[in-house]
């Protein structure tokens, strides 16, 4: 399921190294990534999101596809030397260094258990110097001509890319957000966001909880400002495509006016 994206003009696999790693909260870890190559990286869409390779467990050094339609590349390497893909968002950029970062969020009750979560495990034990391969996916934020407000709702995977859109809007483009956390010490304190935004952080506090339940019961319950707004829902697949059918069935809102993504399958690895 996926959203109307605009994909970048012209791209290439950027190798890169970690420059980085900052523990942020009890669940994510901040990872800065940089190199020379991050002058071909063109800076888009606020929620812009790239697949990131790296190396996965018993592998010494990441091999990156050299091709940038690598899929077919990937999936007749052998699968020792195949590299570990998933999807992450840019949280900040950082020209002054050649470098932006991520923030990948820690679900380690599945990286304990064995292969699962190369995502998580990478982000556990990355140290400066190692090397990453990094391909621009481009972006789907693109509000609507004429939005009062956005509405941006999301779990912990769309945090980083739900602080990057509310650190780039203007004053014009308020914000509701309902941002699902694993837990309260997740809640960041400072937030840069446009003047008049409402920030409804929905810590879950309980592991059996899926996540995405209290987001989408926290739409379902509020009482939003008028229309015309924009939203914008990432996140396990289950709340982008239920907020969407909420809105859309239950407040009349335009189909148009929405943008969403399922960020991840519970009970499924990504890619
Ligand atoms: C465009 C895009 C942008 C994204 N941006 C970010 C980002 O900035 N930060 C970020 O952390 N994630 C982001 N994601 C989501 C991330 O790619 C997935 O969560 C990915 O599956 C994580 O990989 P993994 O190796 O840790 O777990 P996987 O090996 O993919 O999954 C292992 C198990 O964990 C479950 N699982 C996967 N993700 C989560 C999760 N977040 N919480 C709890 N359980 C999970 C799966 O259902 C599976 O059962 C983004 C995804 C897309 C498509």
């Amino acid at each position: 399921m996926a959203a109307r994206r605009r994909r970048p003009r012209q791209r290439r696999m950027l190798t890169l190294t970690v420059q980085g790693r900052e523990r942020v909260s009890p669940h994510f870890m901040s990872l800065t990534l940089g190199g020379e190559d991050f002058r071909h990286l063109e800076q888009s869409g606020y929620d812009q999101a790239g697949r990131l390779f790296f190396a996965g467990p018993g592998q010494d050094e990441v091999v990156l596809p050299s091709r940038e339609k690598w899929m077919l590349q990937h999936t007749l390497q052998s699968a020792g030397r195949r590299p570990r893909v998933r999807s992450y968002s840019i949280r900040r950029f950082r020209p002054e260094s050649s470098a932006f970062d991520i923030e990948v969020s820690l679900h380690e009750e599945h990286a304990s258990a064995g292969p699962a979560a190369p995502g998580t495990a990478w982000a556990l034990g990355a140290v400066p110097g190692d090397r990453v391969g990094f391909l621009d996916e481009g972006y789907c934020y693109m509000p609507t001509p004429g939005a009062a407000w956005q509405l941006l709702v999301g779990d912990e995977s769309a945090l980083p890319a739900i602080l990057a859109i509310l650190e780039r809007s203007t004053d014009a483009l308020p914000a509701e957000v309902f941002l699902e956390v694993p837990s309260g010490e997740d809640i960041r304190r400072e937030v840069t966001a446009p003047a008049a935004t409402r920030i409804h952080w929905l810590p879950r506090d309980e592991p059996s909880l899926r996540p995405g339940t209290l987001a989408l019961r926290a739409v379902k319950d509020a009482e939003l400002r008028p229309s015309p707004f924009y939203t914008w829902t990432a996140g396990e697949s289950s709340l982008p495509t239920g907020v969407r059918r909420h809105l859309v069935g239950e407040r009349g809102v335009p189909a148009s006016d929405i943008a969403f993504r399922g960020y991840w399958k519970h009970g499924r690895a990504g890619l």
